[in-house]
């Protein structure tokens, strides 16, 4: 069939059409290949900030106020502190899976945590429950000396490697039973415990310096505990109930029964 006048003016701008479009596949088949550790490293990093803010953004509504709280959350890169597969996971409200059987605690928690210490700059703080490390990391970047015992070593080894590699040096970590304490470097300004307990351990109560502040979830094993805050005021004991969470086992002299023994 003869081809029309106005089929003869289209073909030409037809062929040219499909000629950069082979031309822009191919181009973007060959970058697609070379490039993608680059661009999606580039883009990991300003997506993860850019969670990072709205992760905070959230927190505000959700009553945190303390800037230095909110602050120190914008930089510590949660997204590390977490398994890789889950990276992108790490800014919503949600606690994770750390392996060895725990998990590192909602963003809410944390920041609840943190403010509720009412933390000043160069404060010495004693955490129990190391974990994942980012709890030690929010405290450190509030400008504090943060000395965090773990009970598992192989936790304890990973995130040692893992504080070490982002240049974390105002975070002592020790492998042992938080609920006795670190007596070599005692007292402290702050005890904060990141596993649910049946008690308060007498030993943290008297690591405590006076005006100190001990925060600890307390209730029944695999149940919501109650986050008790306990002020030393002139050698007396304050203590507050400020809402229930939950956290995994305080296992220890002081905590729950090693479910292992
Ligand atoms: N603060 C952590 C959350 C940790 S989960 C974070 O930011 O990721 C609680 C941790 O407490 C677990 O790693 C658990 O192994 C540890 N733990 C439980 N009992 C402990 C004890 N008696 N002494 C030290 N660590 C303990």
């Amino acid at each position: 069939m003869p081809i029309s006048g106005q089929q003869c003016r289209a073909l030409p701008h037809t062929l040219t059409l499909t000629c950069c479009q082979k031309f822009v596949l191919f181009t973007a088949m060959v970058y697609s290949e070379r490039m993608p550790k680059n661009r999606q490293q580039r883009t990991g990093v300003g997506d993860f900030r850019r969670l990072r803010q709205a992760m905070c953004d959230k927190l505000r509504a959700q009553g945190i106020t303390q800037e230095s709280v909110l602050q120190a959350m914008r930089t510590v890169p949660r997204h590390l502190f977490v398994q890789q597969a889950l990276q992108w996971q790490a800014y919503e409200d949600n606690s994770l899976p750390i392996g060895f059987g725990q998990t590192i605690s909602r963003p809410y928690t944390v920041a609840l945590m943190s403010q509720l210490l009412n933390i000043e700059r160069g404060m010495r703080v004693l955490e129990i429950g190391t974990g994942s490390g980012y709890q030690a990391a929010v405290l450190a970047s509030m400008g504090c000396y943060v000395f965090s015992i773990e009970r598992l070593r192989e936790l304890y080894v990973k995130t040692q490697a893992l504080l070490r590699s982002l240049g974390f040096e105002s975070i002592h970590l020790q492998r042992g039973d938080g609920t006795l304490g670190f007596p070599q470097a005692a007292p402290y300004d702050r005890i904060i415990v990141t596993a649910g307990g049946p008690e308060i351990p007498e030993p943290l109560l008297s690591q405590l310096d006076e005006q100190g502040v001990l925060l600890i979830p307390v209730g029944r094993r695999q149940r919501r505990q109650e986050i008790i805050r306990v002020t030393k005021l002139h050698g007396n004991l304050h203590e507050e109930r400020l809402g229930t969470t939950t956290f995994v086992n305080l296992v220890g002299s002081y905590g729950w029964e090693n479910p292992e023994s």
